[in-house]
């Protein structure tokens, strides 16, 4: 079927990504005309579904690879304070959502849970206490407390501390801000907002096929249908494809030289997940530690308090899994199919170039199930292997291109990729991911709309939505705590 009206925007993907650009294109735009193509039978069923990612609010305050240790010995912190600034965006803006009665309640898809850094040993526990002293007297991430002492932490965190080696050295931070966000149901308060404005049709089932532009300028979209097996062409004047691990692919195939160069390799997740609801009961809190050597930052272990339809649980992981797929419904021959005459030197070189990566991809790949127990038992010593079952986290793809300029092989963690004329635009890669999709889309729109974005209209209707818009929190300690007051009343998550 053949529409002949050229529409607004096509949204490629049913994620939390498509649906913040929806959402904030609906909010700017109200009489847009917006179709959202799924593959699947439902939206948010790859990586935003709350199963198949960690929830963690990612504020940089507990995740350790944010700030990494300079060879002076130092801590920088730069990383962390921009994270930390971009989640308070996201923030403001589901506070705005919350307002506007577009979610019966925050707890539908956000909860306080403290966020706790954990490591083992004299040199680790030097770094951490060097890392709180670097952050702690910033407005950002005021109230992070720092402990040595075993009682103060059992009482932080008792399925750690139970059963730990006396002798071992081991220290933490807690920060009481921190959150657990469930993405699909974020995602779906999201499109509801958007039907409501009207003008917006999501088709399910609909595979993205092809994405063409026209002599115009404007774009064809070509979808299958999997239900009856019939294809839909739609003209767009703007496209997102926010097709997960998926993107890559159809960026490559859609001829823009802007996408030439960017390659990607899967990385699975799997989870242990706590079937044992007396231990889920006694831990509050996502604590994480730090990365193995060789480890990409996405597997950071971690022990962590899910609240899932507001029921309590508790995973550990990730371990990487390896799969060629780039959705978890994917095919084997994405990767296959993504390697490209443009994209197959820096593939090879930042394998090459990464040599603890792959072997460490390689070690927990064939790691049996009584490794994986062990891992756990660093953290939690007292586990027992009948409490836990393995599951299948969501897929994700680290991106890969050749820096221009410095002539390496960089691998990212989240890049937006545009036409030049601003009328498509891609989502690739995967951290930090959803809890950022807020400042992500902004930076889309500015880079895809930018006459728009300096108009009266939008710069008004965008400090209504986000009202620090435009401004520097980490350099203005007065609005960092008035505003991390207002969105912790709106949300939920005062104390
Ligand atoms: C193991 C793991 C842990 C994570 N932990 C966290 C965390 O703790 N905190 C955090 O903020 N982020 C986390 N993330 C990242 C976060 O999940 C992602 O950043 C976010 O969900 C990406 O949203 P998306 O909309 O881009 O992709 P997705 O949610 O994957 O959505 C893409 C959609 O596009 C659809 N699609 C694909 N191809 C097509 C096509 N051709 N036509 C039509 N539809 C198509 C897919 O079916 C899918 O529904 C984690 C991810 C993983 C995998």
């Amino acid at each position: 079927m053949t529409s002949d009206k050229t529409i607004d925007a096509v949204l490629v993907g049913g994620g939390v990504m498509s649906a913040t650009v929806g959402a904030l294109l609906k909010e700017l735009e109200p009489g847009w005309t917006i179709e959202i193509f799924e593959r699947l039978d439902d939206v948010a069923l790859e990586s935003s579904h709350v199963l198949n990612n960690a929830g963690t609010g990612h504020a940089a305050l507990c995740e350790l690879n944010y700030t990494p240790q300079r060879p002076d010995g130092s801590v920088d912190v730069s990383k962390a304070l921009k994270i930390n600034e971009q989640f308070e965006v996201s923030r403001q803006f589901w506070s705005y959502l919350v307002g506007q009665g577009h979610f019966a309640s925050p707890r539908e898809f956000i909860t306080a849970v403290p966020h706790i850094s954990f490591v083992r040993g004299d040199e680790d526990a030097a770094f951490l206490q060097k890392r709180h002293g670097a952050l702690r007297d910033q407005p950002l991430f005021e109230g992070m407390e720092y402990s040595q002492d075993r009682a103060e932490m059992a009482e932080w965190m008792p399925l750690v501390m139970a059963g730990r080696d006396p002798a071992e050295k081991v220290a933490a931070t807690r920060s009481l801000d921190g959150t657990d966000v469930n993405f699909g149901a974020l995602t779906r308060g999201l499109l509801r907002l958007m039907n409501r404005a009207g003008g917006v049709r999501v088709h399910l089932q609909h595979d993205v096929r092809r994405v063409r532009r026209q002599s115009d300028g404007t774009w064809q979209v070509t979808a299958k249908n999997h239900a009856t097996g019939a294809s839909r062409h739609v003209r767009a004047r703007f496209v997102f494809l926010g097709a997960g691990g998926r993107a890559l692919p159809l960026l490559l195939n859609s001829g823009i030289p802007e996408a030439r160069g960017y390659g990607g390799f899967p990385v699975g997740g799997l989870w242990l997940v706590c079937s044992n609801l007396s231990v889920v009961e006694r831990h509050h809190a996502k604590v994480y530690g730090k990365a193995k050597l060789g480890a990409p930052p996405m597997s950071v272990p971690h022990l962590d308090t899910r609240f899932i339809d507001r029921r309590r649980g508790l995973l550990f992981g990730p371990y990487a899994g390896y799969s060629t797929k780039f959705l978890k419904q994917g095919s084997y021959l994405d990767w296959p199919l993504s390697v490209r005459p443009g994209n197959v030197v820096p593939l090879t070189m930042s394998g090459i170039h990464n040599v603890p990566l792959v072997r460490y991809l390689i070690r927990e790949v064939l790691q049996s199930s009584a490794s994986r127990l062990r891992t756990l038992q660093e953290y939690y010593p007292e586990a027992r292997a009948e409490d836990w079952e393995m599951r299948m986290a969501g897929q994700r793809v680290q991106i890969i291109r050749k820096d221009a300029k410095t002539g390496t092989y960089l691998q990212f963690g989240t890049e937006v990729v545009n036409s030049a004329d601003g009328t498509l635009s891609a989502l690739l890669g995967a951290s930090p991911g959803a809890s950022t999709s807020v400042p992500i889309v902004l930076e889309l729109l500015a880079r895809c709309f930018p006459q728009r974005l300096s108009s009266q209209a939008w710069q008004a209707k965008l400090s209504q939505m986000i009202p620090t818009f435009g401004q520097s929190l980490p350099s203005d300690p007065a609005l960092c705590r008035r505003i991390r007051h207002e969105t912790s009343e709106a949300l939920g998550l005062a104390r």
